[in-house]
């Protein structure tokens, strides 16, 4: 099957207060379109990091990265965010809902950043794919974080992805929220066909996916197939 993500060679140096700080070197690996794949490894080890650049919230320092057959090396911030805008999406451990709008503007927001007519109702029939069609005038601070984090799929999933990225997406959860996170994303790959990246460091998660890259000191150290468990 054809890769949906291609990652060659790629290094990332941060640079702050006249210090340079090389954080990943020379990663290369493929995803192919509708698999899942999770990223593990220590605090620090460059997942984060590595996940923002194939997502391109970030560009890399080196090397090359294609996203959906779009090369993001020498794309500008708008030209990254239009390519966002159109295949990816993206979830985060803690969540990164606005506070002082409701769940369903929250979803509304990226529908009418493109322009979309019926952004209302389209965001309405995304909560209830999550299950929260009833708590779409709630404000963040009013929602557990469970039903955080199911909000914030629903407004990664706003724009039909065809990549999902999610760092750490269960990480602030407890255990019976975060298989209910894990059923959702897990779904949206088996019906949709939307590929995953987890990065996680729940090894229960990860040998959840079809594939686990290891990382440790900025590097890919493994990178194997699994026998994925059954949710
Ligand atoms: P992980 O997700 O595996 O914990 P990260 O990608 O968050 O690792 O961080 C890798 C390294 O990069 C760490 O040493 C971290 O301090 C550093 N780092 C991350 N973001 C920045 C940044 N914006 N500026 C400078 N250093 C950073």
């Amino acid at each position: 099957m054809a890769a949906i993500l291609s990652v060659k060679e790629v290094g990332k140096t941060y640079e702050s207060a006249g210090k340079s700080l090389t954080v990943l070197h020379r990663i290369n690996f493929e995803v192919e379109a509708a698999s899942t794949v999770s990223i593990v490894g220590p605090s620090g080890s460059g997942k984060t990091t590595l996940l923002g650049l194939c997502a391109g919230l970030d560009r890399a320092s080196l090397g090359s990265i294609v996203l959906n057959g779009v090369c993001l090396d020498e794309l500008g911030e708008d030209d990254r965010a239009k390519v966002r805008n159109q295949y990816v999406g993206f979830v985060f451990q803690n969540f990164q809902l606005l506070p002082t709008l409701t769940a369903l503007e929250n979803v509304m927001v990226p529908l009418e950043l493109r322009g979309e007519r019926g952004s209302r109702s389209r965001a309405l029939e995304l909560l209830d794919k999550v299950g929260l069609a009833d708590r779409g005038h709630h404000y963040p601070l009013q929602l557990s974080g469970g039903e955080q984090q199911r909000v914030s799929i629903a407004r990664a999933f706003s724009n039909s992805p065809q990549i999902l990225f999610a760092d750490e997406p269960t990480g602030n959860l407890d255990a019976e929220t975060s298989e209910t996170i894990e059923r959702l994303l897990f779904n949206l790959n088996r019906d949709m066909g939307t590929t995953l990246v987890l990065v996680t460091h729940d090894m229960e998660l990860a040998f959840k996916t079809k594939r686990v890259i290891r990382m440790k000191g900025g590097g890919v150290i493994s990178d194997e197939v699994t026998q994925p468990k059954e949710l």
